[in-house]
């Protein structure tokens, strides 16, 4: 099940406050080219994530070439509960 998605290409925004924080469990990072995001996600992105597995495990599909703090933490934001269709 995708819970959110990071659709934005060319700017990642920050979340807000209330989702900007700690995961409380386990992350997994799964790297892959621009066209294998999009294939995963849904459409064009630098990444996106989702709740999977028994153990709630955060899954973040990130562009290797598109990874950076600023996007891990966008990611995080939306396994902590942010919304997909934000700004
Ligand atoms: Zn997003």
């Amino acid at each position: 099940m995708i819970t959110a998605i990071a659709l934005a290409v060319g700017f990642i925004a920050a979340p807000p406050p209330q989702f900007d924080h700690a995961f409380r469990g386990r992350t997994v990072i799964q790297y892959g080219t621009y066209a294998g995001v999009a294939a995963m996600c849904g459409g064009p992105a630098y990444g996106c994530s989702f709740i999977g597995g028994q153990d709630g495990v955060c899954v973040m599909k990130l562009v290797r070439e598109a990874d950076s703090p600023r996007l891990r933490r966008h990611e995080r934001a939306h396994c902590n509960g942010w919304p997909a269709w934000h700004p």
